[in-house]
């Protein structure tokens, strides 16, 4: 809007927000999305100095939230799980590579093949489970341990206004009671061998994350995964993005509303230990020796 003027210091606005009412120049938006992070960063029970380990993807939200991070004074270090999704994966090492040495982050990676003998392209051809809650489940096992080795407490993840709010969408609209009991931007550890993990980038929109990279000069993989085709969780964020479209905010509040009416969840502490790794988890056998051993064995077809 070229003749708005910007809400906060009343020089010419570059960018409008429609579900905030305002319209900002670049500089007061930054200003207004580092406040956003930072009113989420103050919500969780963590101490200014507790140094945060940070999953970077190489997408725009998982650099958005280590750049916001450092520049709010946090003492940050990057962690990439290569996957070994042919040229995606080389795609995001690279861009994570080019941030980090533009800022002069600390990162490290680790190769999800050299961690467990499969790549998740070698996982896909041989399961039938759908890919992405596999993947999932083997990105959140793996994190927790690399974490723990890297002698991290505290994990943050890139996941934004429009992942949590569809996410809390899906799982109302199917009652998962599991799921939505622990759905919260903060989870305590369960277990001394596991993290606290925080979710610093709730608060803002992915529209707003991509407007952040674009006036910080972040570069970021664009593309989507290429395994991601079909996910349904796209059409509760598409529904969501037309009730925001319809009535500016409407995202917040929904989302804003589920959180401020409850309390971060309770660490549950029923864990077992894995007999063939030895990691904390339900039960006797964790989720990942779980798929190994289908992978190494699988079973015979029924006759
Ligand atoms: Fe893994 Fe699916 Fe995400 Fe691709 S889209 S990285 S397969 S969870
Ligand atoms: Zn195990």
């Amino acid at each position: 809007p070229s003749s708005a003027k910007c809400t906060r210091c009343r020089q010419r606005a570059v960018i409008a927000l429609p579900s905030h009412h305002a319209n900002f120049c670049e500089a007061c938006f930054v200003f207004f999305f580092r406040r956003a992070v930072l009113r989420a960063m103050k919500k969780f029970p963590l101490k200014a100095q507790d140094p945060i380990l940070v999953a970077v993807s190489g997408g725009k939200d998982s650099l958005t939230v280590w750049s916001v991070l450092q520049d709010l004074g946090y003492s940050t270090k990057g962690i990439h799980l290569n996957l070994g999704i042919p040229s995606f994966s080389e795609a995001s090492h690279e861009a994570i590579a080019a941030f980090a040495r533009q800022r002069q982050l600390p990162w490290t990676s680790y190769t999800l093949k050299d961690l467990i003998g499969y790549s998740i392209e070698e996982i896909r051809q041989k399961t039938r489970r759908p890919i992405c809650s596999v993947c999932g489940m083997i990105k959140r096992r793996l994190l927790n341990r690399m974490a723990l080795q890297e002698g991290y407490r505290i994990i943050a993840t890139g996941h934004n206004l429009d992942d949590e709010a569809g996410r809390l969408l899906g799982n109302l609209v199917r009652n998962r009671r599991e799921y939505i009991d622990k759905h919260y931007p903060y989870l305590p550890s369960a277990h001394p061998r596991l993290p606290e993990k925080i979710k610093p980038l709730y608060r803002v929109s992915a529209h707003e994350i991509r407007t952040y990279c674009r006036v910080e000069g972040i570069q970021y993989v664009e593309g989507a995964c290429p395994l991601s085709r079909g996910a349904t969780s796209h059409m509760f964020k598409e529904a969501l993005n037309m009730l925001e479209r319809k009535m500016p905010g409407t995202k917040r509040d929904f989302l804003f509303a589920y959180i401020e009416a409850r309390s971060a969840p309770k660490p549950v502490d029923d864990f077992g230990t894995c007999d063939r790794c030895g990691e904390p988890c339900y039960g006797t056998r964790c989720s990942v020796c779980t798929l190994l051993e289908r992978l190494q064995n699988p079973p015979r077809k029924q006759s």
